[in-house]
């Protein structure tokens, strides 16, 4: 069967697991792949794994069941700078240790250096390129001048909400060139004097104006201020509330095809149709349940980035169910694969409660709660955030009133978590937990009123830039955009979730 050949395919070239912080209960990995069907590699395995054969090549042939227990050899790309290291014999007190050198460690280490300040990142792979596939809306990226930063762009976006319905939203979106980023926000850092330290840090001991970060190598460095940029690992910031997130997972491919039936000039935002699965009662019962749609990015006929995803729910859908479904719409759509470049597994962690604010330790990114609990976006919003906690840092190290410790730290969760912020992220939850009861035909309605709102608010929610004023006039009308049976179920289903947020609305108001 060819749907079957195509699974090969990606068995074949699928990458492994990598386990970001095992405390915290969940895997997430990204991999990257550079490799076409002619080198396909032969896949490295882990001892004594069930459910696989050898091949004719020498190479391994997986069944479904054994997807996560391959490891393929990977080509990590790395920039290919020399970084000014932090030397730990001189002793020296650094202004800021960013732990972590993702997109947000790396904006805010960037920041504050220009101010003069010095600053240590640490991370245990600092020239790694960043693995994720990043969109974002063009009109985020010029906000902060960062066009340069996009690789790809479409006039456009296409949302499928069935076969015979699909919208056409008039907003550029891009694909972020996480190379020029990254090696753009790195220069700067070099630039300005920051230090690297190639290490994970595993604790952090505080006094009354230093903290003491011990890394994995033995190493101790001593900042005055220590930012949590280590992602949805949530390494050192401190969280009190049982941590119950909804999931969003996906399963991506960057793929040579032989064809592919999208627009070059549009990308495929969401398409929800289902008729993919007509031939398996199965799956499509249970996408019936818990919809999956496909993103899609073309680049040229015969390049594209496919990526099945489901936008959240709790649990999250299991990856295997994920590239099940894919391979089904593949199939369907006609589109064969001849290799593929790269692939990335997605699991973010969406809404569930914010950390301790505020507390010693600052936060910036997936660590800080900042993911759009309804998108699962936050590239943007992080990278524009980044200049509001990088000017609190810089204000208070260098006032005269010299101010240290635990008081720094609270005035920057103040400003990183304004009530402002924290209504808004209230809302965006109260948006996740309607999109975690919704099945197909509900998520479908909810899409088809939401995408006919005037441009200003769906732009405005998916880019938090509406507060809670505006978002209640969104609310009202996005439910007089709503057909009737819309209307019924977003009252049935809705009203749980906004008592609870009008709840957690009263009880927040400091
Ligand atoms: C596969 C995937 C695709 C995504 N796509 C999009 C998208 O298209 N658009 C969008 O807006 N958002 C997207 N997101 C969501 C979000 O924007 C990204 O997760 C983003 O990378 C988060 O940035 P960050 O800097 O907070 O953390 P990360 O990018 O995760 O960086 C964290 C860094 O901390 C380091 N680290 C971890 N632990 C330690 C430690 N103990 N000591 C030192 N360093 C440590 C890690 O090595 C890593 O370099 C995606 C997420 C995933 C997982």
């Amino acid at each position: 069967m060819p749907t079957l050949k195509f699974m090969d395919t990606l068995l074949r070239v699928h990458n492994k697991l990598e386990f970001l912080h095992p405390i915290n209960g969940f895997s997430n990995r990204f991999s990257q792949l550079n490799i076409s069907t002619s080198k396909r590699p032969c896949i490295k395995l882990a001892p004594k794994r069930p459910n696989l054969k050898w091949g004719k090549n020498g190479c391994v042939r997986a069944s479904s069941n054994a997807l996560l227990e391959l490891v393929p050899e990977t080509k990590k790309e790395v920039l290919e700078f020399e970084l000014p290291m932090y030397d730990p014999s001189k002793g020296m007190v650094t202004d800021l240790a960013v732990v972590g050198g993702g997109p947000a460690g790396l904006a805010v280490a960037q920041q504050v250096s220009s101010a003069g300040l010095s600053v240590c990142s640490i991370d245990p792979f600092p020239k790694l390129i960043w693995p994720n596939n990043y969109g974002v809306w063009v009109d985020e990226f010029e906000a902060m001048d960062l066009l340069d930063c996009l690789d790809t762009t479409w006039s456009g976006a296409v949302v499928y909400i069935d076969d015979r319905s699909k919208k056409e939203l008039d907003r550029p979106y891009g694909r972020v060139n996480r190379k020029q980023l990254k090696s753009k926000m790195m220069q700067k850092c070099i630039s300005n004097g920051v230090k690297f330290h190639q290490a994970k840090v595993i604790k952090v001991i505080h006094e009354e104006s230093k903290s003491l970060l011990i890394c994995n190598d033995g190493v101790t460095v001593q900042a005055s201020v220590v930012l949590d940029a280590t992602g949805f690992s949530r390494c050192l910031v401190q969280y009190n509330k049982p941590y119950n997130p909804g999931y969003q997972v996906a399963y991506g491919i960057l793929a040579e095809v032989e064809g592919h039936p999208f627009e070059l000039d549009k990308m495929v935002f969401m398409d929800w149709r289902d008729s993919h699965l007509d031939g398996n009662k199965e799956v499509k019962g249970r996408n019936s349940k818990i919809p999956t749609f496909l993103y899609a990015m073309p680049f040229s006929s015969g390049r594209v980035f496919l990526e099945e995803t489901s936008l959240v729910a709790r649990p999250g859908v299991p990856i295997e169910d994920i590239q099940e479904r894919m391979v089904a719409r593949l199939w369907h759509l006609g589109i064969k694969v001849k290799s593929i470049e790269e692939d990335e597994r997605c699991v973010i962690p969406m809404g569930g409660p914010l950390p301790v604010i505020p507390q010693r330790i600052v936060g910036i990114g997936g660590t800080a709660g900042m993911v759009h609990p309804s998108t699962g976006y936050m590239v943007a919003r992080t990278l524009a955030a980044s200049p509001i906690i990088a000017n609190s840092i810089v204000q208070y190290l260098s006032s005269e009133r010299f101010v240290l410790g635990d008081d720094l730290s609270a005035d920057v969760w103040k400003e990183l978590w304004p009530i402002e912020r924290r209504r808004q992220r209230e809302f965006f939850c109260f948006g996740m937990d309607v999109l975690l009861k919704l099945d197909l035909q509900g998520t479908r309605r909810f899409f088809d009123a939401f995408f006919d709102l005037e441009p200003r608010y769906w732009h405005g929610f998916l880019s938090s830039r509406l507060f809670l004023p505006e978002l209640i006039t969104f609310g009202l009308s996005l439910f007089a955009h709503a057909s009737n049976t819309s209307r019924i179920e977003i009252m049935g289903k809705g009203t749980g979730p906004l008592l609870k947020m009008i709840s957690n609305l009263i009880h927040d108001r400091k």
